[in-house]
């Protein structure tokens, strides 16, 4: 599970960020709006727990685009206690949650947690689709008509990835840091030998997408026929 967290308070979101990884969450942490929107809008957390008054861009207006570009992820937000107008802004904005500064750390928890399962309900037969193939979320496998293939773990994620940022390149350190995070030392060869494996498996189940290296930089994810 992915968790994005925006909020410029340090000691707060490193505090934040050290609790959610030791339950087991992979977290993300940006310090302003503008940063916060940019990790948001990639489309692959599970949850982004989001701070009302942020320098840049301020969390409602943060929300309000996120849930403009159709990004459903469910949102968290973390408000002062005087900023009772804010949680509601927020909440007609499309927020799931929110949550008054200071909060209990359990308290937080159990409303993440919460968040979760109730975007796990609505995942559960939401497989991911482009062109003619379909992803299992829960499998791992991919799809294409009756044929199928596992893909591992990475593989999965790289291609979800893909096609959740379809008509777009995705850089190498984008995937980079999405699939295997900050502290990796993974090399780009390595990411090129996934892909490869990738194409090898679209191939075995006839399918027309492909992935195309846009050389130096990254990946698109394309159907054959499209130039
Ligand atoms: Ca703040």
């Amino acid at each position: 599970m992915r968790i994005l967290i925006v909020e410029d308070e340090l000691d707060l979101n490193m505090v934040l960020s050290e609790m959610l990884t030791i339950e087991g969450y992979y977290v993300d942490s940006s310090y302003d709006g503008t940063d916060g929107l940019d990790n948001a809008l990639s489309g692959i957390y599970d949850m982004i727990i989001l701070d009302v008054m942020l320098p840049e861009k301020n969390g409602i207006e943060v929300l309000s685009e996120i849930r403009k570009n159709k990004i459903n992820t469910p949102v968290l937000m973390l408000t002062a206690k005087s900023e009772i107008e804010d949680k509601i802004a927020g909440l007609d904005n499309g927020a799931d949650d929110y949550l008054t500064k200071p909060f209990n750390s359990k308290e937080l928890l159990a409303r993440i947690r919460a968040l979760l399962r109730r975007r796990e309900k609505i995942l559960i037969n939401e497989n991911l689709k482009f062109a003619d193939i379909m992803i299992d979320k829960t499998t791992h496998e991919i799809y294409k008509k009756d044929q199928k293939i596992k893909l591992t773990k990475k593989e999965y994620d790289i291609m979800e990835l893909l096609i959740l940022n379809q008509g777009k390149v995705v850089s190498k350190d984008d995937l980079t840091v999405r699939i295997w995070g900050f502290n990796t030392d993974i090399e780009y060869n390595s990411i090129e030998v996934y892909i490869s494996f990738l194409r090898k498996k679209l191939r075995a189940i006839d399918s027309s997408i492909c992935i195309s290296a846009i050389r130096g930089y990254g990946y698109i994810i394309k159907e054959q026929n499209d130039v």
